[in-house]
């Protein structure tokens, strides 16, 4: 505490940032409020010895100096919806920085530009943008609950990534906190770390503050369908051409596939795919294009729906019909125990395949495949424009995800059984995946020494771990697969 103080901006009655111990009656209320995935909500999970929630960027920078001083790691938490729940559990002791009261949304429509604090969530940036214009977005994910800190940091995918990029690549400028306690922006950390923290995770190279986002434009009206197929209709068929031509739609439809277990209707079991689109224009615009270049699908005018866009992020969020776009400013959302893992896809995975893969949904499972295709947009956008190297050739991203209700009651097992299979068809040397999608089971095989993981790693992983030598050369902040310090 005299820590913080001495090395506040506020005048010492108020240290800009709020402090939880473990003996502080909010604490587990605190910890929890944003654990999005209840397998780390247990009480043998590790908690902080302090929780800190900054009220002003100088309270991040007060904490970031005197966490190094005091030995202590940080954690910096945004939306806490990581997968593995590494913004708020460490095995060493450690301070979790809380970015909740971070969260202003400055939209500039003049501009078409947002200011967003990273302790926002996606449904108030959408929010924000919508207050101000029916005819601006934010290209990025379809939960609004997630926090605008690691999801931007790690790339950002949703309905709008085909016509305009990830979240990621419509960022204009950031702020962040460095290991020394520096608050720098676009011109003064440089173009290399602002290259690293558009794709290769925030949380090994310091705490974003804000973003500054380009918003895009979409039309007034646009059209959302999910049309259900199951097996019995031809759903392997629809899915195997949908590999072939989703990718190459025109860059204002988005269809994306979740597949799942489900009832024939007789009583039997059987995979049911949805055809979960965003369409720019309307229905009538729609049907002619589907029926084009996808008439199988047999998609009819009454499976759409014409709305603004930001109740097509109600649609896509899931919330029941008639809504207000108010609900976007909740930032709960039904929570689970899950684990998801993630693949990319450049060559069709044949039918064979495909109904090889059917059959591990007819094990007792809640699991969900989500393919969401690319192209378009992220065709265009070269490979090393930021660490997100999954661009021309890349057909569509898969992630696998099962959750289960009961903490005793684990489903992982039928994950790695449908990863495991999935091998032969999805991205090698390396098999590739979604940072922002994290899997604490990658590289387990691999020795922890840093030559072999480089070997092992991502494409950009010796260029992300020499701008963390110039930026983090101690180390500070790490994590369970951070980017270690790698001078050449
Ligand atoms: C229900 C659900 C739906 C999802 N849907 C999508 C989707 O549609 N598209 C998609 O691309 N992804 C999706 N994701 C994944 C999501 O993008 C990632 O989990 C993302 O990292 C979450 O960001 P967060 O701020 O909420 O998480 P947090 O748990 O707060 O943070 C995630 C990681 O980023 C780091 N971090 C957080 N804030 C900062 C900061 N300010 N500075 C530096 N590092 C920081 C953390 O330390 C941690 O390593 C979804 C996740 C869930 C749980």
């Amino acid at each position: 505490m005299q820590c913080l103080y001495s090395h506040s901006a506020a005048p010492t009655s108020s240290i800009s940032v709020m402090v939880y111990t473990p003996e502080h009656p909010a604490y587990s209320s605190v910890l929890e409020s944003s654990i999005q995935n209840l397998r780390f909500n247990s009480s043998t999970t590790r908690g902080p010895r302090y929780i800190i929630t900054p009220l002003s960027e100088s309270g991040v920078k007060s904490t970031v100096i005197c966490a190094r001083r005091h030995k202590l790691q940080i954690r910096v938490r945004s939306g806490g919806h990581d997968y593995e729940g590494l913004s708020y559990i460490s095995f060493k002791p450690f301070v979790l920085i809380d970015l909740v009261h971070l969260r202003k949304v400055h939209v500039n429509v003049k501009d078409k530009t947002a200011w967003v604090e990273a302790g926002a969530n996606l449904g108030e940036v959408y929010y924000g943008i919508a207050n101000k214009s029916n005819v601006l977005a934010f290209s990025a994910g379809v939960c609004p609950t997630i926090g605008v800190g690691g999801h931007i940091s790690g790339g950002g995918q949703g309905t709008l990534m085909r016509k305009y990029g990830l979240a990621a690549d419509n960022v204009l400028d950031a702020r962040i906190v460095t290991a020394k306690g520096k608050i720098l922006d676009r011109k003064s950390m440089g173009e290399n770390l602002f290259w690293a923290i558009r794709g290769g995770g925030g949380a090994s190279f310091g705490v974003i503050l804000s973003w500054k986002i380009k918003l895009v434009d979409v039309p007034p009206v646009v059209t959302v369908f999910t049309a259900r197929r199951t097996l019995e209709q031809g759903a392997t068929k629809l899915v195997h051409k949908w590999q072939k031509i989703a990718d190459k739609f025109p860059e204002d439809l988005f269809v994306r596939l979740l597949i799942m277990r489900a009832d024939n209707g007789q009583g039997r079991k059987t995979v049911q795919v949805l055809f979960n689109s965003l369409f720019l224009g309307t229905t009538k615009q729609l049907l002619p294009l589907m029926n084009g270049s996808f008439p199988e699908l047999g998609l009819k005018a009454e499976e759409c729906l014409e709305m603004s866009w930001i109740q097509s992020i109600l649609y896509f969020a899931q919330s029941p019909k008639g809504a207000s776009i108010d609900v976007l400013l909740n930032r709960t959302h039904p929570r689970s125990s899950f684990k998801a893992k993630s693949d990319f896809v450049k060559t069709p995975v044949p039918e064979v395949g495909l109904k090889r893969l059917w059959k591990k949904f007819f094990q007792n499972t809640t699991g969900m495949i989500i393919l969401d295709p690319y192209g378009g947009r992220m065709s265009k956008i070269s490979e090393s424009e930021t660490p997100f190297p999954h661009r021309n050739g890349t057909l569509y991203n898969i992630q696998y995800y099962i959750s289960w209700s009961s903490p005793n009651a684990s489903q992982a097992n039928w994950i790695s059984n449908v990863y495991n299979y999935m091998t032969p068809y999805v991205s090698k040397s390396p098999r590739s995946s979604y940072i922002n999608y994290k899997d604490l089971d990658l590289g387990k095989n691999v020795s922890a020494s840093y030559t072999n993981a480089i070997s092992w790693g991502t494409k950009y992983f010796q260029r992300l771990a020499k701008v963390k030598a110039t930026v983090d050369p101690q180390n500070f902040f790490r994590a369970e697969q951070s980017i270690p310090v790698f001078a050449s």
